[in-house]
């Protein structure tokens, strides 16, 4: 059997082993094709069956999350836990609350966070969870007794050296403070370290919250300086208003760009003069509202129902930071139609494989989001590194490294593409690169 005939039966076998899982399949498709030529040079990876194992999750917990609503009604919904892979560190990734969770997109979640995790250099694992429990419209109360049920169950299975969850969508700094007080409840301990993305008065880092946005800048502002292009007064477009959305404006513009438009699940606003981050702020951080009453704001400024239409803004920069499978063919041809120079992507697959190709077929600078996001997790890391120091790092210094880990995931990819005769493409460089290690280290573990 050749390299490109094993990559074939392992995702022949993986469809046929995990039946209607569409986003996995589509996650492990990428990455599989990835790597032909890394077995074709290296045989012993398709000799000592990595790819059947990698595809394979360690551990898969799945629970009950009663909770009583204001009303006094019982509710359930659906817990989730991914643990994919420890070969480099504890399991390692962030918790989704939204609807539209399930056992699929956990397990596309948690598969992509084991290349991720690998490329930021640093020793996490890669791992993923959640529920189908949706925050919109709910109280702060039920938000916190939500957490505390999910906790209930989740503790069992996590711990500062097994599996360090983190937030992702849904879930910020108050569910991670909640969580994390229940966590300390049952375990009666102060063990920090058992997640990320905490606030600063007990063990949360500095730069932690900025981190995903701002690294996804620093990301694509090294990928456009690697191909002498100034990011200043690019015209950007960022769908999405949460944390990713929000800092990747703020450094954007802070480095000279023009956002001009961003999004929720409901709508997109477009202001013409630049978006005035500081409403958005207000609305999203403060309020938790919804993106629509930035209008009431600055009047000027257009709002128009659903999501899909915000790709068809004239903008040299895309930076899709909202959720998965956001840009479609459709929308890629549009963007190539309007010129766009690189797209970044901040949130977990929001380019559809029909995309990508499409992006990299009209050599568009592409930055795919296991490399351009991976700051988030990168500066959780960081969160745990001083959190076993019991000490604390100044703003600068843990974004000092965050810019440095960017810049070498830029080059680890583009060198790795490079190598494996694929180049300038950097979603095959970023699978391989984060590939190797994690490989190396299942080897060196044996069987
Ligand atoms: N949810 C983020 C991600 O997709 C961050 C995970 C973390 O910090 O553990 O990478």
């Amino acid at each position: 059997m050749n390299a490109k005939e094993y990559v074939g039966q392992v995702i022949e076998d993986l469809v046929k082993n995990n039946p209607g899982e569409v986003e996995f399949h589509a996650a492990a498709y990428e990455v599989l094709n990835s790597l032909i030529p890394v077995v074709e040079k290296n045989p012993v990876y398709m000799e000592e069956g990595i790819l059947e194992r990698i595809v394979e999750p360690e551990r898969v917990i799945m629970f009950r999350v009663p909770w009583i609503d204001d009303s006094g009604k019982v509710r359930v919904n659906k817990g989730y836990r991914v643990q994919f892979n420890s070969a480099i560190g504890p399991y390692k990734g962030g918790l989704r609350l939204h609807p539209s969770v399930n056992l699929s997109i956990i397990k596309f979640l948690g598969f992509e966070q084991i290349f991720k995790n690998s490329l930021t250099t640093l020793p996490i694992g890669g791992g993923k969870g959640g529920s189908n429990f949706d925050p919109k419209g709910k109280s702060d109360r039920e938000i916190m007794r939500f957490c505390q049920s999910f906790m209930t169950e989740l503790s069992k299975h996590i711990g500062p050296n097994v599996d360090v969850p983190a937030g992702d969508i849904g879930v910020g700094g108050r569910e991670i403070g909640y969580m994390y007080g229940q966590y300390k409840k049952l375990k009666n301990a102060f063990e920090n370290g058992v997640l990320t993305g905490k606030g600063l008065t007990y063990g949360g880092s500095l730069a932690r919250k900025e981190a995903t946005g701002y690294g996804l800048v620093y990301f694509v502002n090294e990928m456009l300086k690697d191909n002498n292009i100034d990011l200043k007064d690019k015209r950007v477009v960022i769908s999405g208003s949460g944390n990713v959305a929000i800092y990747a404006t703020e450094k954007a513009t802070e480095l000279g760009a023009k956002v001009v438009a961003l999004s929720d699940s409901s709508g997109y606003i477009y202001d013409e003069e630049g978006i005035d981050l500081a409403i958005v702020k207000e609305i999203k951080e403060v309020k938790r509202g919804r993106i629509k009453e930035y209008l009431n704001y600055r009047p000027k400024a257009v709002y128009t129902e659903g999501c899909k239409g915000i790709w068809t803004i004239k903008c040299d920069i895309a930076l899709p930071c909202a959720t998965q499978n956001e840009i479609d063919a459709d929308s890629a041809k549009i963007l190539i139609e309007n010129s766009v120079i690189a797209v970044g992507e901040g949130a977990n697959m929001p380019s559809t494989l029909e995309a990508q190709k499409l992006f990299i077929e009209n050599k568009i600078l592409f930055a795919p989001a296991k490399a351009a996001n991976a700051g988030g997790v990168a500066t959780s890391a960081l969160e745990m590194s001083q959190n076993s120091l019991r000490m604390s790092w100044t703003f600068e210094e843990v974004d000092g490294k965050l810019k440095d880990i960017m810049k070498n995931i830029y080059y680890n990819s583009k060198n790795a593409a490079e190598e494996y005769g694929n180049s300038g493409n950097l979603i095959v460089g970023a699978n391989i690169a984060g590939f190797l290690k994690v490989a190396n280290a299942m080897l060196e573990q044996g069987i």
